[in-house]
């Protein structure tokens, strides 16, 4: 036998090698894992020619590594044919790992094929010697290598796929596994080589034809770190490419996401705008018309906004509108839409087995919003109005849906607030009689169309008429006669108010010269003035021409304006009222207790009057909280030496009880409806003559 030796530094270089290939090839198989398409084969190709020239080259040095006595060659085709081998069966190995799962039967199979290609790598490679006679192989240690190639095969696969996916700390463990793998290649190596035994007086077939020389490890090992080299470095830097493109990617979507949220979403409240409601509108519609079902559409519109608005701000306006948006939504099904349409509007989308649910759910908004909003440190109460519409039923597209729940909406409005309509035909029209009115409107001043009624106000103590307040009426040539709450607001909107109030105080005025020159001279008339007149730059020139005009001394005539109007922007209310009170005109604060007055601004009005708002009188009998209400409006006004009116007083009970209560002077039903000024007059000397009788 001839005794072989090994250079002990090769041996190392081989043992390296062999870890370097294991770590690129792991390196790989990540990356095919998270690759896709075409990439996916161009890993593997380019993966298996790396790895299989890394193990190729490890057997290979570990050949150049072992000398025998004689000299030794390389054939050239038999081992161009084992990295052909080496290069196969890695492939095959990323391949395997690169699938979706790898269950033990797979596994077992990939094994052995992969073992099956590195042992006859291996022996292809001992076979490129070309010994003569030929190798004699030890049988246990060659069964031993094949065993090792199989085994070693198998913990290689499984832990290229365990570590395919990118976890913490994934380079070092793909490192030490790395490190196990080479220790697995080189033994089984080592110990094919080991099963090796050369006859004595054995040659080298190889020699000379084939591949020898001095430098053939140098050679092989600066190729193979070449090629390891490259093939780790494109893996890694590929992989800070996805990684980066991953993150862009996000961004982007992230990016999408939010212009969606701000297309579609109004900023205040996070709801959904009229935008995505439209889009929502159609899906239902769609899908009662394939799955049927039903939904109901609601106009939610919240009474007394306004006044909120004005009093605190804009500022407190929109954290009231986050409060309602919350509470509305917090009682809502995920799969209902509520929308924010405008300023305090909004739109319910509620999807429904049956028709009838809707009542249910109109309800429970009404009745959400009429409790108690608590607003940095203060109570806010409002209510709202809600309008719905049925689909099928109330309309065939989302306009005609909104339109009809707009004016259904404005039905609850009418019908006195806090409360729901159901969309009726006859609302429709609604709307253009709304139109056709405001044409009448402007043509009703010429026309002569307005008269005024008066409702007396009497002393509370002797029940004597004090005066009488002039209430705006509208004798349509069509609709009869007609309530304030039916064009006053049309006729603020449009500013028509302006002229139409102007007439009111001057009819006014010229009925008060009429009844002091009858000898009333110790009455007073109040006037309503309406915001857009008061903040009218020319008001108080028209009320010192009107009162010139009739002689009128201006203690006899009373503004009303409402708590809200005087309250909004102040300062320049309170310089008005000033100017107002300066020439005598009597002042008083409208529809008290409704508003959101400041104690303090309230003391700097030059107010002569409160009047409390009929809404507390009307509840009175029932409701001992607005008992205390009106007992404490009626000491504040004692306390600011203010009159206390109380208006809208219907029973005897109520107005014994705001007698007691020191309220100077009453106004109701009860007393006197409001009236022409013939049948007002008739009225006070009948009432006169019957007390002097008795
Ligand atoms: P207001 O100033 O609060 O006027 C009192 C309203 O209460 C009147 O309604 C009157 O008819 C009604 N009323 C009087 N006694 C009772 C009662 O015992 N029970 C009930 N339930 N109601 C009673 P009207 O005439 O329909 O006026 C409504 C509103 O229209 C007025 O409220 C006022 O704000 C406005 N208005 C009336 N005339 C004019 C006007 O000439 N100019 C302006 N700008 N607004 C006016
Ligand atoms: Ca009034
Ligand atoms: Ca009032």
């Amino acid at each position: 036998m001839l005794i072989g030796s090994y250079s002990s530094s090769l041996v190392l270089i081989s043992l390296c090698v062999a870890m370097l290939a294991s770590y690129t090839a792991l390196d790989m198989a990540g990356r095919i894992a998270t690759a896709k398409g075409r990439a996916v084969y161009l890993w593997i190709s380019g993966g298996a020619l790396a790895m299989g020239f890394g193990v190729w080259s490890m057997h290979f040095i570990g050949m150049l590594a072992f000398s025998l006595p004689i000299p030794l060659g390389y054939d050239l085709s038999l081992t161009l044919l084992s990295l052909l081998i080496a290069g196969l069966s890695s492939g095959f190995a990323l391949w395997l790992v690169s699938q979706p799962s790898l269950p033990w039967m797979q596994l077992g199979l990939g094994a052995l094929i992969m073992g099956a290609g590195i042992s006859s790598m291996h022996y292809t490679g001992m076979a490129a010697l070309l010994m003569q006679p030929g190798i004699e192989y030890d049988p246990w240690l060659f069964s031993l290598s094949l065993l090792i190639a199989v085994g070693a095969s198998a913990a290689a696969l499984w832990i290229a796929f365990r570590l395919r996916r990118q976890t913490l700390y994934v380079r070092q463990i793909r490192g030490a596994a790395a490190m196990v793998m080479g220790v697995a290649i080189v033994g089984m190596h080592y110990t094919g080589m080991a099963a090796a035994n050369f006859p004595e007086g054995s040659f080298c077939g190889a020699l000379g034809a084939g591949l020898s020389g001095n430098n053939l490890d140098y050679l092989v090992l600066i190729t193979t770190l070449a090629v390891l080299a490259v093939a780790l470095l494109t893996s890694v830097l590929d992989a800070r490419l996805e990684a980066r493109t991953a993150e862009l990617a996000n961004s982007l979507t992230r990016a999408n996401q939010e212009l969606t949220q701000l297309a579609l979403h109004d900023t205040l409240t996070g709801l959904p705008n009229r935008t995505l409601l439209a889009d929502r509108i159609d899906q239902a519609i769609n899908k009662v018309t394939e799955q049927g079902g039903c939904f109901a559409l609601m106009f939610i519109d919240l009474d007394g906004f306004k006044p909120v608005n004005d009093a605190f701000g804009h500022h407190m306006g929109d954290l009231l509108l986050k409060d309602v948006a919350a509470r509305l939504r917090g009682h809502l099904h995920s799969q209902d839409t509520l929308a924010r349409i405008g300023g305090d509007e909004f739109v319910l989308l509620v999807e429904m087995q049956d028709a009838a649910d809707a009542l249910g759910v109109a309800a429970k908004q009404v009745n959400l919003i009429s409790r108690t909003f608590r607003v940095a440190e203060q109570n806010l109460q409002i209510s709202a109005s809600i309008g719905i519409v049925l689909y099928p039923g109330n309309g065939s597209d989302q306009h005609e849906l909104l339109r009809n729940a707009d004016a259904a909406m404005y039905h609850a409005k009418s019908a006195g607030k806090n409360g729901y309509s159901f969309f009726d035909v006859s609302m429709n029209s609604n709307a253009r009689l709304q139109l056709q009115l405001l044409q009448d409107l402007r043509a009703a001043l010429e026309e002569q169309q307005f008269c005024l009624f008066y409702q007396p106000k009497f002393d509370a103590q002797n029940c004597q008429p004090i005066g009488a307040e002039a209430l705006l009426r509208w004798q349509h040539p069509q609709h009869g006669l007609l309530l304030p709450d039916r064009f006053i607001a049309l006729a603020e909107k449009t500013g028509l108010i302006i002229p139409i109030g102007e007439w009111v105080l001057d009819e006014a005025c010229r009925q008060m010269r009429a009844w002091i020159d009858q000898g009333y001279s110790d009455w007073r008339i109040a006037v309503n003035l309406s915001a857009i007149q008061f903040c009218h730059s020319g008001l108080v020139e028209s009320v010192a021409k009107v009162l010139a005009r009739h002689q009128l001394p201006a203690n006899s005539l009373t503004l009303e304006i409402t708590e809200t109007t005087a309250m909004h922007d102040a300062d320049a209310s309170l310089a008005v009222l000033q100017q107002l009170s300066d020439m005598g005109v009597d002042l008083s604060i409208d529809d008290f207790g409704t508003g959101y007055s400041s104690l303090m601004y309230l003391k700097r009005l030059p107010a002569n009057e409160l009047k409390i708002d009929r809404g507390f009188v009307r509840e009175l009998e029932q409701d001992s909280d607005d008992a205390a209400i009106v007992s404490a409006i009626v000491a504040l006004g004692q306390a600011l030496g203010l009159r206390i009116v109380a208006e809208g007083v219907e029973t005897d009970r109520q107005q014994n009880f705001l007698t007691r209560l020191g309220c100077d002077s009453l106004q109701g039903y009860l007393l006197g409806q409001p009236m022409p000024a013939e049948r007002f007059i008739a009225d006070i000397e009948r009432a006169r003559q019957a007390e002097s009788v008795s």
